[in-house]
């Protein structure tokens, strides 16, 4: 059986809308995915419906932004129940918090750079005032306006973590995060662990309830692997694996990735997945 447990949509950052990712992964031979959107699970109840459709395994999901010792860390939450009220909140204080910080982006921006963006252009690529904005929005406009030829560009030249015109999402810690997945009645996982990070920051991180890390991805090696997979057994934690899908234009189709039921054994009994 071929597992995604690392998807965005439209709820987020990401260029298809659940039901159709969910039937784009169906197509791709997928049993089961999770939806994870930053910092939201607003997509979640439009993908379980569309997944009861299509005979897919949906387990909801979330990817919480976070801020340890000046770095974002990401935090995937599996089996969180999408009512949960003390996480809505959360997703609500982010939806508001990332409004503010991309104003502030963008007045940053146009000091360095001398673009002048448009901040309701980029709130409509976040789907309005109730999406949830990311710098990937801010790309895309960037790249509209013409003033840097691609996405990755505006990244690398003018919006990603070291430059001026960036500014921290700002919505607590990873203990935090990790608090409110538990709570959900979900697992916690780190995911996309930096190597010289997982050195550092995961016995801290275990020392605050996180459940597991991310170790398969598209692009790693076996040695990144590895590392992740022993890094994972040294603590007792369980291990997960997903594709990060964004869009067409920068990952490879869904299903083209996957992690096989081996893989999650012990992520899949936690959840109760077959
Ligand atoms: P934010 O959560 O607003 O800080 O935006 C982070 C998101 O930007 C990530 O989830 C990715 O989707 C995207 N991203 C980060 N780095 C890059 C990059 N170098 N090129 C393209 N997209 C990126
Ligand atoms: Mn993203
Ligand atoms: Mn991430
Ligand atoms: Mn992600």
């Amino acid at each position: 059986m071929r597992w995604d447990l690392h998807v965005h949509t439209t709820a987020s950052d990401g260029a298809w809308t659940p039901t159709e990712v969910v039937l784009s992964a169906a197509e791709g031979g997928l049993r089961g995915i999770s939806i994870t959107d930053h910092d939201t699970v607003a997509g979640v109840p439009e993908a379980i419906e569309a997944a009861r459709g299509a005979g897919l395994i949906l387990i909801p999901g979330t990817e919480l932004s976070t801020t340890l010792e000046d770095v974002e860390l990401h935090i995937l939450g599996y089996g969180i129940d999408p009512e949960n009220e003390a996480l809505r909140a959360r997703g609500a204080a982010a939806r508001a918090r990332r409004r503010e910080r991309m104003v502030e982006m963008i007045e940053r921006l146009r000091v360095a750079s001398g673009f002048a963006i448009d901040f309701v252009d980029v709130e409509q690529r976040a789907g309005g005032p109730n999406g949830m904005i990311g710098r990937p929005h801010l790309a895309a406009a960037m790249v509209e306006a013409g003033h840097i030829p691609t996405v990755n560009a505006a990244f690398d030249d003018w919006i990603a973590d070291e430059h001026d015109a960036y500014v921290p999402t700002d919505l607590g810690t990873p203990a935090q995060a990790i608090e409110a997945i538990h709570g959900a009645g979900g697992v916690a996982i780190w995911a996309h662990p930096r190597s010289d990070r997982l050195d550092s920051m995961l016995p801290g991180l275990v020392e605050v309830g996180l459940d597991g890390v991310e170790c398969y991805r598209p692009g790693y090696t076996a040695r990144h692997i590895k590392k992740r997979a022993a890094a994972a057994k040294a603590h007792g934690l369980m291990v997960s694996g997903g594709s990060d899908w964004h869009s067409p234009d920068r990952n490879e189709k869904l299903g083209r990735f996957w992690s096989t039921s081996g893989q999650l054994k012990l992520l899949r009994e936690r959840l109760g997945v077959e």
